[in-house]
This record gives structure tokens, C-alpha cells and sequence, in this order.
């Protein structure tokens, strides 16, 4: 049977006029896989168009794009639409979400419990990030990994590993990452790139949040949180939450951190963060959400106290803490 990096590159062949699109809120392989694929999708001389509800972050304005990144689908028509890195295709946000059905989809992504909603799905937990997938299929189709198309694919790959420190950091994706450095990519530029992004709103949001920390199961669990007016005061936004998850996991004895973030119109988005085979994925799965074994988040629609106390007793039990 014919591989799926293989069908997905004759489809790119034999087709044309995408629509490449992830979801909204994008993190560092959404971005990174979205742009990669415009750089493939360029190569091939394809007619194309980038998408993103929420537009290109202003922390990856130095990545050199395809073309724009559009926030709406206005004069955006396509044959196909690429859904990259979206465990489950609401999460491209309600304008695409709505026209889903009108176009054959390609699911190209690495979530657990992908329910495969494309016509074509190339679905892989295996892959330590979309972008690292998107490399492949440049392998397949003879595209070389140099210039902005390896600084996207780094970009994609060094944020879902954290950095080449989480679980997912496999042998194939540090091989990745040492062939993009072989063929010209400089680690200390493009890290800086990535990494050297911040606001001093962003610190200011920190403070305010991580005075918020609180343990459960005798420091197992850490939570924190980040409310509308947190966000207001320092003039920062959901963008500059991420990551708050990942320094609450640095509590010596933590096996599980919280975030939870308060939402424009009422309740909480939260993301869950844990290590090895403390599994966060089914307890997000709980509240509706999904994502990986050791990141997952989804939505809670109640006040702090409650939706607090209902992930707190949820991966108490899920870690058996109880
Ligand atoms: P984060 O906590 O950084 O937002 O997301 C961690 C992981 O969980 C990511 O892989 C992300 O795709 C997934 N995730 C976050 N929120 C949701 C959600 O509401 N629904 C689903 N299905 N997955 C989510
Ligand atoms: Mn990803």
C-alpha cells in the first residue's frame, strides 16, 4: 500500500488551489506547519492560500512567508483545504468550520484521538510535530531543506518538543533538527528568533498569575490562573499565557500543572501538562478537549472556584492522588 507522505505529495501533484489552514490561537507548529507548507505548496508553483482565524502571531513576524497569512476566508477559494495540527476540525475556528463540508479536506496531524474528518488523512502520533511530518512530505517531493522552509519546520518542531526536552523528543526528530542545521540553518539565530519575542507585558502577566499558584496531593498538582482582568491590566493577550503551564511543571514533585485561562465571553480554557505516563489527555478528554498524553486543554464553561475544583478532582483520580 501506498504511504500516505506518498499519496498526500501525488495529490499536491495531480491537484491545485489549496486553502492551508490550522487552528486558531496558533502555537509554534501551527504557525510553523501552515508557513512550511506554503513554502512546499510555492515550490511546486501551486496556487495557494494561507489562513489563520487569528492571523500570524506577532511573535513569528521575522519568519519569511509564502505569501499573507489571511484572517479571512473573503477571495480565499480552494479545490482542497489542508487542516494541519487540528485534533478535531472545530478548532479551525467558526468561519472555516462553516464551509468545511463544501471542499474535500486533507487532515495532516499528530493528536491523539484524531477522529480522521478529512477525505484524506494522514494521521500519525509517532510525529513529534506537524511541522516534522511537512518535512517528509519535502523529502518526498525532492524540496530541499534550506532557507525559510527549514526556519519554519524548526519552528514547528523545537516548539512541540519544548524545545527538545519533552517526551515526544524522538530520535527522528533530533535527526531532523541535526539535518536542518547540516544543510545551513544556524541554532543559536534561529532559536533567538523564536525564543527572544517578549514583552515586558508578558512578565508583568507572569507575576500577577503565578501569585495565583496553588498545590494539591501534597505539591503533585500545581494551578494557576489568568483572569480577563489579569490580561487587561498588563495589556497582554492569550498568546502571552503560553508557556505559563510549562515553568508551574518546574515545582519540584509537581507530576501535573494548570493553567486556566479566563475567556472574553465567561469561562475557562485550560491547558494540562505532565511527564511520562501521567496521562493529561483523558482527563482533558473529560471536559470535551483533547491533545497529547503529557499537553492536553480544552474548555470549561464555569466560574474559577468550580472549573479549579473539577480538574483538580479529575486528575487527582486520573493520577490516582485520591
Ligand atoms: P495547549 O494547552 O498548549 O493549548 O494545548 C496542548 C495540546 O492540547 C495541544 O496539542 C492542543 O492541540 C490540545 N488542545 C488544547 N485545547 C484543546 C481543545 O479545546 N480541544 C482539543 N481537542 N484539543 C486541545
Ligand atoms: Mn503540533
Amino acid at each position: 500500500m501506498e504511504s500516505p507522505v506518498s499519496r498526500i505529495a501525488d495529490l499536491i501533484r495531480r491537484t491545485d488551489g489549496f486553502l492551508v489552514s490550522s487552528h486558531a490561537n496558533p502555537d509554534g507548529d501551527a504557525v510553523g506547519s501552515t508557513v512550511a507548507l506554503g513554502h512546499i505548496l510555492a515550490h511546486m508553483g501551486k496556487d495557494f492560500a494561507l489562513y489563520n482565524r487569528s492571523g500570524l502571531p506577532k511573535q513569528y513576524d521575522w519568519l519569511t512567508l509564502p505569501g499573507p497569512v489571511h484572517s479571512t476566508l473573503a477571495g480565499a477559494e480552494a479545490n482542497w483545504i489542508f487542516v494541519l495540527d487540528c485534533g478535531t476540525q472545530n478548532r479551525v475556528g467558526e468561519e472555516l468550520y462553516r464551509i468545511m463540508g463544501t471542499r474535500p479536506i486533507a487532515n495532516v496531524d499528530h493528536h491523539l484521538g484524531n477522529p480522521n474528518f478529512g477525505q484524506f488523512n494522514w494521521v500519525d502520533e509517532s510525529y513529534a510535530a506537524v511541522a516534522a511530518m511537512l518535512a517528509d512530505l519535502a523529502d518526498e517531493l525532492e524540496i530541499p531543506l534550506t532557507g525559510p522552509l527549514a526556519e519554519a519546520i524548526y519552528l514547528g518542531v523545537a516548539t512541540d518538543t519544548g524545545f527538545f526536552t519533552f517526551d515526544n523528543t524522538s530520535p527522528e526528530v533530533l535527526e531532523l533538527a541535526a539535518r536542518l542545521l547540516r544543510l545551513g540553518l544556524n541554532p543559536g539565530r534561529i532559536n533567538a528568533k523564536i525564543r527572544n519575542q517578549w514583552g515586558v507585558n508578558r512578565f508583568r502577566l507572569w507575576g500577577e498569575s503565578f501569585a495565583t499558584t496553588e498545590l494539591f496531593f501534597g505539591g503533585q498538582v500545581a494551578v494557576a490562573f489568568v483572569t480577563q482582568g489579569m490580561l487587561e491590566r498588563t495589556g497582554s493577550s492569550a498568546a502571552d499565557c503560553e508557556e505559563i503551564v510549562n515553568m508551574l511543571r518546574r515545582l519540584r514533585g509537581s507530576r501535573a500543572a494548570v493553567i486556566l485561562r479566563e475567556e472574553p465571553d465567561g469561562g475557562y480554557k485550560f491547558s494540562l501538562r505532565s511527564t511520562g505516563a501521567d496521562n493529561v489527555q483523558t482527563v482533558a478528554a473529560l471536559f470535551g478537549g483533547g491533545g497529547h498524553r503529557n499537553a492536553a486543554g480544552g474548555t470549561i464553561n464555569a466560574d474559577i472556584l468550580t472549573a479549579k475544583e473539577r480538574l483538580v478532582e479529575a486528575l487527582g483520580e486520573s493520577l490516582g492522588l485520591v
